[in-house]
């Protein structure tokens, strides 16, 4: 070992155990990047066990070259459980098409178009731990923090001990409110209803992702791998409430697809009742701080934003990309911290932000998109460029 290197080892941050908060692709992510780098990481999540659940995501070049970045070979591994997306079709409800574009992606930043079931992300990034440092059953009620350590708080009386905690347990952040005191999350007028179902009809090409537009209310339909599809429908909705039972939802969804071809309402007729999720889209403002002592954000517990431009789970993978890279050159916690948010609030505050005007844009006939080619190569161009894992061989 050279001089320099022992050096930079003896200089690094140490830190006994670090505790993540969240097992879904967020916590998951950041438990493999800090992992990576030597540290002692443990998850919690509230979930009693594993099962499918979450919706169909399209990973785009900047969150997939950040998670290969990590954990390489996953985009592989991704590939063959999702959907390499060839094309995007713009549709009516009749069912015609009305624009459709070859997906560019490859060519221009080195990484496709997928589509995944959120479930599937799950089991890809979990498989790349060891089982023993997910603790499932664990749902986190609160924390307190002193100079010295963070004492974490679960639901039936159980307690933790840390030296750094990371809320990554979304947009309903327990992390996060314990933080900021700033409440509940902000509905911001769009109803969602999605469920993946096994199917698969002829007339969708496997490779097209689907968009569906109608009256201020549009579908998605996403092949996520291995002949299951995932649908999504919202609707502008300004004043919203749930429905009572899955049956009510069900009846709901096809009521308002009155007048769409059978094509669509066939999948969300084929669906049984008791798999569709019905509940509103919700964000928050962008925070300007993550950090307060030993305590962090990451992904949506970071900057929830309202899925339009499908760059939840893209941001968070570069959060878990960027929280590695911090973490690896800094030799106090306060700089690790600085570091990471330095790396990331701006950033997302952008994307937060375009999110939520694309979302409300979505609902306007003949929507324009407003995504020039410089904001593109901003957004998907995102690339790891440095040696995150400060072995000073970059
Ligand atoms: C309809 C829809 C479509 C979307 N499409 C896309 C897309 O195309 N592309 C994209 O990139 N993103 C998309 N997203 C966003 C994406 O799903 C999220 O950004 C992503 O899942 C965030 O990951 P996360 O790990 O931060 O949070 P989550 O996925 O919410 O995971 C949080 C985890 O924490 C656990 N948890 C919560 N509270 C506690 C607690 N108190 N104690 C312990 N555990 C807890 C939860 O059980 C869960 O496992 C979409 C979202 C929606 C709703």
């Amino acid at each position: 070992m050279s001089d320099k290197t022992s050096t930079q080892k003896s200089s690094r941050l140490k830190l006994d155990k670090i505790a993540i908060i969240g097992a879904g692709p967020g916590g998951l992510a950041a438990a493999i990047a800090l992992r990576n780098i030597g540290f002692n990481v443990q998850v919690y999540e509230k979930a009693k066990e594993f099962r499918p659940a979450g919706t169909g995501l399209g990973l785009a070049p900047n969150g997939l070259n950040c998670l290969e970045a990590i954990a390489p070979g996953i985009v592989a591994a991704l590939k063959s459980s999702g959907c390499q997306v060839h094309q995007t079709a713009l549709k009516n409800i009749h069912g015609e098409t009305i624009r459709a574009n070859t997906s560019q992606f490859l060519e221009k930043y080195g990484q496709p178009l997928l589509t995944v079931w959120w479930w599937r992300l799950q089991q890809t990034l979990a498989s790349r731990l060891p089982s023993d440092i997910i603790h499932l059953n664990h749902h986190c009620i609160g924390f307190k923090q002193n100079d010295h350590g963070v004492e974490i708080y679960f639901d039936g009386g159980k307690t933790v001990y840390a030296d750094l905690l990371i809320g990554a347990d979304g947009v309903n952040s327990v992390i996060r409110e314990t933080l900021t005191g700033e409440g509940k999350p902000k509905y911001i007028g769009s109803m969602c209803w999605r469920a993946v179902i096994e199917y698969h009809h002829e007339l969708f090409n496997s490779h097209d992702l689907i968009f569906i537009q109608g009256n201020q209310q549009f579908m998605y339909l996403l092949n996520v791998g291995k002949g299951y599809t995932s649908w999504i429908t919202r609707k502008l909705w300004p004043n919203y409430s749930l429905s009572q039972t899955a049956d009510e939802v069900k009846s709901r969804i096809l009521d308002e697809l009155t007048g769409w071809t059978e094509t669509f309402r066939a999948i969300v007729a084929a669906t049984p009742a008791e798999q569709i999720w019905e509940g509103p889209i919700c964000d928050r403002p962008p925070l300007n701080c993550w950090s307060r002592g030993r305590v962090t954000l990451l992904g949506d517990a970071a900057h929830p934003m309202a899925p339009a431009m499908g760059q939840g789970a893209n941001t968070t993978f570069e959060d878990a990309y960027e929280l590695q890279a911090s973490f690896s050159r800094a030799s106090s916690l306060a700089a690790a911290l600085t570091s990471y948010e330095k790396s990331r609030i701006e950033r997302t505050q952008i994307i937060q932000t375009r999110s939520a005007v694309s979302e409300m844009r979505y609902y306007k006939p003949n929507r324009q998109t407003t995504n020039n080619d410089d904001f593109q190569n901003w957004l998907y161009g995102y690339k790891p460029s440095v040696d995150s894992k400060g072995t000073g061989d970059s």
